[in-house]
């Protein structure tokens, strides 16, 4: 396993380290079996969420007896100073630890930064957290190139670490994500498999590892089998101009307007299960998936024809997607 060293964290990360939003869709068995790979691949980062439901309970208990081995990273979608205070403590207390070593401010738009950091705001709770050793840097995560942007130009005195989306079909961070790499900043790649639109994963990890933008890359992983098919990519090994092409393939493909399964649309008010019902209208395309994905489509309890076109959902996509629009597509395919 490489390892290196991210930004002026001066933490020493393995390239290939560990997203746990699978982790809410596990339990406590399956957690335990998924660290226990961790550690035998010497994947050595955790990055977790308090927003991923029960994924830091999980991953702390699976933790017990070997914390030493882990550099753990988790993140609140707090803006003010009050509730980051007690999601850092909620967090200690699920990750069972004295010190997390890095808490990030989660998903950041630009209209919330201001907040953040103002008097009041989030940072300082992140600040006097640091500062009793409760936490041991600070980071940002972030969905639009517009934020990330101001938080690496003008914040990136306050911020240790920034993660953004990078992948084959998203390299809208390249320029600013270099600079952050300038400035000291360590830089973690988010969604390397798209959200799970990426079907060859080997190509994938390798695609930011060439790159050389981000210093360590978080897929999502659920299973020991995960664990070992991407300990097993070798990140070494250069792009042949063929793959290349096939990487230029995919960004035809995909275009730009694509779910990448994040859930920040959610609730909808009428219980449509939104990244749910893209991922089952994307299965009808694979082969031998289609009858499958019928299945599972009519065996949900709402489907997306049932959308009264409220809106509500796209003020909070992160990527701005049609999802009306887009779920009228997927009730065509479904016919429902
Ligand atoms: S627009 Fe449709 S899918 Fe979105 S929240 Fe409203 S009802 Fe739900
Ligand atoms: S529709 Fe947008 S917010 Fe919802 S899961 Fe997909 S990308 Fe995320």
């Amino acid at each position: 396993m490489k390892y290196v060293t991210l930004g002026r964290t001066g933490l020493q990360v393995s390239q290939l380290s560990f997203g746990g939003i699978p982790i809410q869709r596990s339990d406590a068995a399956n957690t335990k079996a998924v660290v226990d790979k961790l550690e035998e691949y010497g994947i050595n980062y955790i990055d977790t969420a308090r927003g991923y439901t029960v994924s830091e309970e999980y991953l702390g208990a699976a933790l017990e007896g070997r914390r030493d081995k882990f550099i753990l990273a988790t993140k609140s979608m707090s803006r003010d100073k009050e509730s980051m205070a007690r999601d850092i403590e909620t967090s200690l207390q699920n990750l069972r630890t004295g010190c997390i070593e890095l808490y990030q401010i989660h998903n950041l738009p630009e209209k919330d930064i201001g907040k953040v950091f103002g008097p009041g705001g989030a940072y300082e709770a992140l600040s006097e957290a640091k500062a009793a050793g409760k936490i041991g840097h600070i980071g940002v995560t972030a969905h639009s190139a517009d934020a990330l942007k101001i938080l690496v130009e003008q914040y990136d005195h306050r911020l240790e670490t920034v993660m953004f989306p990078y992948n084959i079909v998203e390299d809208q961070g390249k320029e600013v994500l270099t600079l952050a790499r300038e400035k000291g900043m360590g830089t973690i790649a988010m969604k390397p498999l798209a959200g799970g639109n990426l079907d060859d994963y080997a190509l994938a990890l390798r695609y930011i590892a060439a790159a050389g933008v981000c210093d360590v890359m978080i897929p999502g992983m659920g299973s020991p089998e995960e664990v070992d098919r991407n300990a097993a990519v070798d990140l070494t090994a250069p792009l042949t101009q063929e793959e290349l092409e096939q990487c230029a393939a995919v960004r035809r493909e995909l275009g730009t307007q694509f779910c990448r399964r994040c859930n920040y649309c959610a609730p909808c008010p009428n219980g449509i299960d939104i990244p749910g019902c893209f991922l089952m209208a994307n299965y009808t395309k694979k082969y031998g998936l289609a009858d499958w994905a019928r299945a599972r489509y009519d065996a949900m309890p709402y489907h997306a024809g049932s959308c009264v076109m409220c809106g509500a959902c796209e003020k909070r996509c992160p990527y701005h997607l049609p999802i009306r629009d887009m779920l009228m597509d997927v009730a065509k395919v479904f016919g429902r």
